[in-house]
């Protein structure tokens, strides 16, 4: 575990956050979903009421240099009301440069400088020593707080740490840490995890990595098509991987050997194309019709993966079930949701972008131990690689 912000010395220092902003915009260029903002308020909050003055530093979007649309100006906007009128937020037109140098140094003890995106300097990315210098140049401590982008080894979250005297992490991220750690290191069996999601290539590290730790692993999304397939059942038009047809084969071998149930789906909601609206085919079998098309998991299959969510003490749950975001195929998904929050007794944990998405979309964020803020890394991190950002605070 890195040293984190409540063990260093904070009053009377410039404290640069590297936050995760990077929140979905609405059209109108307002923040959608302010689920990233929130949680960084903790920290946020903490480093002011101990006299720091605070720079904040995140990316947003995939901008190729300057893009007035991608300005971190709505962002400002949205952490200023979540404040409320106590601290001002001072919105820098950079995250590097003269200017903002002159506005870190005259903040006062409880004022916020929010840097503009980082990502408009291609720098940023390449993790480049003079753009970290001239970051690590605004603070005396770095704290970093940002755990969606902490698989990325880039010059806010890796290169910047050489240039400042100390560093730490923030709540978020020992947040973090601390559930999808326990997941791997210490789950209260019976563990049991629920896995969907498009493709089985997505997910090939994070299965063989969690595998032989959980008691249950219960495979929906479009991914079970492939595991299905390879046991020899027909699929129809459904989304096989046929070139991850033998994995998936190694994959239930591995799992008979370490006496780990692995579930497949034993019923289906299908359609003849993912774009066809009429009323859903409930196929009650696991295979399915030629000219049909598996888009989610059936009552028959949401029963049997609720029995095993309802006895489990740890739940991982990564990948939506069905093709969610069509709304007759979101009840597979909502079910093992359902599933989970219902669960008093277990350890509640999603990681995954559209898992995370489907859970806030439902209202049960709330129900869960622990929902995560990073897609990418916490798969990264349930792989059981080492998160550069994470490294590099020593
Ligand atoms: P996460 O972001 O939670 O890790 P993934 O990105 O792996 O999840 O997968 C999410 C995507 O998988 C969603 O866009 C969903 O529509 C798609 N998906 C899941 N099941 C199916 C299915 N049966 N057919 C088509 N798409 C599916
Ligand atoms: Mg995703």
């Amino acid at each position: 575990m890195p040293k984190f912000i409540d063990a260093i010395e904070l009053a009377g220092k410039r404290v640069l956050i590297r936050v995760d902003f990077n929140v979905p915009l609405t059209p109108q260029g307002q923040v959608g979903d302010d689920t990233r903002i929130r949680e960084a308020l903790r920290t946020i909050n903490y480093a002011i009421a101990e006299g720091a003055k605070v720079i904040l530093a995140s990316h947003l979007g995939r901008p190729k240099g300057f893009d007035a649309k991608l300005s971190l100006m709505p962002v400002g906007a949205r952490l200023s009301e979540l404040l409320g009128n106590e601290h001002a937020v001072v919105m820098a037109d950079d995250c590097i440069g003269e200017g903002v140098v002159k506005q870190a140094g005259d903040l006062k003890g409880g004022q916020i400088l929010l840097l503009e995106n980082l990502r408009f300097h291609p720098e940023e990315e390449a993790n480049d020593e003079e753009f970290s210098r001239q970051l690590g140049m605004l603070a005396d401590v770095y704290c970093n707080d940002a755990f969606g982008t902490a698989h990325r080894a880039h010059a806010s979250t890796v290169g910047v740490v050489s240039f400042v005297k100390e560093a730490c992490a923030g709540f978020l991220m020992r947040k973090e840490l601390e559930q999808l750690g326990k997941v791997l290191k210490a789950p209260e069996k019976p563990f049991v995890v629920a896995l969907g999601g498009a493709k089985v290539s997505d997910k090939i590290k994070f299965i063989e990595n969690i595998l032989p730790k959980c008691s249950a692993m219960l495979i929906g999304g479009a991914m079970a098509y492939t595991f299905l397939k390879a046991q020899g059942i027909d699929v129809g038009k459904s989304r096989v991987e046929v070139d991850k047809i033998p994995l998936a084969l190694k994959l239930l071998e591995v799992a008979k050997r370490l006496n780990v149930e692995l579930v497949l789906p034993l019923d289906h909601l299908a359609n003849t194309s993912p774009e066809e609206t009429k009323a859903a085919t409930d196929v009650p079998r696991a295979a399915i019709p030629s000219l049909l098309m598996g888009f989610d998991i059936g009552p028959k299959t949401r029963e049997l993966f609720g029995h095993r969510l309802a006895a489990a003490r740890t739940i991982l749950w990564n990948g939506p079930m069905g093709m969610y975001e069509v709304d007759q195929y979101s009840g597979g998904t909502r079910a093992v949701a359902e599933a989970m929050a219902q669960n008093r007794h277990a350890q509640t944990v999603v990681g995954g972008g559209d898992s995370a998405a489907a859970v806030a979309e439902f209202g049960l964020a709330a129900k869960m131990t622990h929902v995560s803020t990073g897609g990418g890394a916490s798969l990264e991190f349930l792989e059981g690689r080492e998160l550069p950002g994470i490294k590099a605070l020593g």
